[in-house]
């Protein structure tokens, strides 16, 4: 259950704005935060695929 930062009670959590004031509730800044982890997942999963190629890539180049 969602509470309003403005009124302070509570709303359904379906809602994304207040039912009560019409203010949004903190559940945007929710899923802002899984997007942001997610794209830091990207970006390890990035790291690791090129941490990988490079692994097998550069010893044959040396050679
Ligand atoms: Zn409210």
């Amino acid at each position: 259950m969602p509470k309003c930062l403005y009124c302070q009670r509570e709303n359904p959590s379906a809602e994304v704005e207040c039912c009560h004031c019409g203010m949004p509730l903190p559940t945007q800044t929710d899923t802002l935060n899984e997007r942001s982890q997610q794209r830091f997942m990207w970006f390890c999963i990035g790291l690791t695929v090129f941490c990988a190629v490079m692994s097998v890539w550069l010893p044959r180049s040396l050679v």
